[in-house]
């Protein structure tokens, strides 16, 4: 690929560095570009307030349920319009015909035009979605359309996600995958993960504790420092207690809250387990106005939790200054969890739930967009056919917990599930063969 498209630039345009699945995924496969010789950039759009919420608004239309965000109308229009087109210019010096450009997501669509007429190859790629397209979704389209017209290539992370306008251009479907060897995925011991978890208040310290400290990308010894922006928790999870997971962005979709109360209702089937809800620091995710909101409202319901539930339950906003500082602490839920859970109510893809399986973890997911491609029920981990039935999420985590033979069995389905499927590997190879389709060589 390096012979074939010498001289180009492939550039990524995303609208943040840090939180969230895109930026998790664009830092190593634009490092693994680079390091295979090819001239790799990344630029990260800017926007204020008012854009940053209509596009979250368009993010949820595109998943299939109304955010109540601001109407996708002239002014909003007009508003999107103007901030792709000062992104547009900031891009000009860096942007020469022939070069590739990926626009990631409804915050970047908006630049199509503008780069196409500098004589760039444009590919948009779209990471959200639903499988049935309705009232919201056509409303999605039909802001966006205009915007994407003339892009060069479209990239879906799930066939069922591709609209129907787009019949006849070219469509890839390129489904994304972690990288094995970062903090977020390279193998933790068990003392190290436990340490870090004590010094982040996730799990009660235990005698003769190590030092909470980890192998940075570069080699070098990392010493988690940071404790995390928000934490509602009456005392840590004692060390012998059965973790349940989720971390997700505090986003309504990932259901954070129906997590907690799916968990206070269970009664007796999650008895004596943790549940640890974790999320970025809600002001460092600059894409996603939400936020602080869905957090604000999971921390109310916290309070008001009954003693002996409350007791149990944690939630977490960590520290995203470092990324990977951030990325051993998720590592380290992950690994220590007993069963991991994706209540999404929708979902491009969740690498979340790769995360889990990768690490050999038992995961109940909702049965919703790309978490179907991960796991197949019952063999891969276990999926939930409808996302707001909270007493059957909380039965089969419960179940999980109680028979770790059968959470055993699933977790090893898991972890080669991922080996042969949702590694970065396969993705680079897709992404090479889109590369040369786009740029004709
Ligand atoms: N994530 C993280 N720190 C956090 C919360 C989330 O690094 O505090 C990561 C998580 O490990 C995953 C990504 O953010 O890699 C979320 O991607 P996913 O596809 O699950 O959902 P998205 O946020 O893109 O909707």
């Amino acid at each position: 690929m390096r012979e074939a498209l010498a001289g180009r630039r492939f550039i990524d345009v995303n609208s943040t560095m840090s939180g969230g699945g895109v930026a998790e995924m664009l830092r190593r496969l634009q490092r693994y570009s680079r390091g295979a010789g090819l001239d790799a950039r990344w630029f990260t759009l800017r926007g204020d307030r008012a854009f940053f919420a209509l596009t979250k608004q368009l993010h949820h239309l595109l998943h299939g349920v109304d955010g109540c965000g601001p109407p996708l109308d002239r002014v909003g229009g007009a508003h999107y319009a103007a901030v792709c087109e000062a992104n547009a210019r900031a891009l000009r010096g860096v942007v020469r015909p022939g070069d590739v450009v990926t626009l990631h997501d409804p915050q970047a669509a908006g630049l199509v035009p503008y780069l196409r007429r500098v004589g760039a190859r444009v590919v948009w790629r779209c990471h959200v979605g639903t499988d049935e397209a309705n009232l919201y979704t056509d409303r999605a389209w039909a802001f966006l359309r205009p915007w994407l017209e003339t892009a060069d290539a479209y990239v879906f992370s799930r066939e069922q996600f591709v609209p129907g306008w787009l019949a006849g251009r070219r469509v890839a479907v390129i489904r994304p995958s972690i990288d094995p060897l970062s903090a977020k995925n390279r193998p933790l011991a068990p003392s190290a993960a436990a340490a870090i978890l004590s010094r982040v208040g996730l799990r009660a310290p235990v005698d003769r504790e190590g030092p909470a400290v980890y192998r940075r990308g570069d080699g070098s010894v990392g010493r988690v420092r940071r404790d995390p922006t928000c934490l509602c928790s009456a005392s840590p999870p004692p060390a012998d207690a059965p973790l349940i997971v989720q971390v997700s962005r505090w986003d309504p979709l990932k259901d954070m809250a129906g997590v907690l109360t799916s968990f206070a209702e269970a009664g007796g089937s999650l008895d004596g387990t943790h549940l640890a809800l974790v999320g970025p620091d809600v002001g460092g995710v600059t894409d996603d106005p939400e936020g602080g909101r869905v957090f604000a409202e999971c921390a109310a319901l916290w309070r008001r939790l009954p003693d002996g539930v409350r007791m149990r339950a944690h939630l977490a906003c960590l520290p995203m200054a470092d990324t990977e500082e951030n990325a051993v602490i998720v590592n380290a839920l992950q690994r220590s969890a007993a069963v991991v859970t994706q209540k999404s109510l929708a979902e491009g893809f969740g690498l979340t739930v790769t995360e889990a399986m990768w690490k050999g973890r038992p995961v109940v997911a909702s049965a919703v967009g790309g978490i179907r491609d991960q796991i197949e029920h019952g063999v891969h981990g276990i999926l939930l056919e409808d996302p707001r039935d909270s007493v059957s999420f909380a039965a089969q985590t419960g179940t999980l917990v109680g028979d770790r033979c059968f959470a055993g069995v699933l977790g090893a389905g898991a972890r080669r599930r991922v080996r042969e499927n949702f590694l970065d590997d396969r993705q680079l190879l897709q992404q090479t063969v889109l590369y040369r389709n786009v740029a004709g060589v």
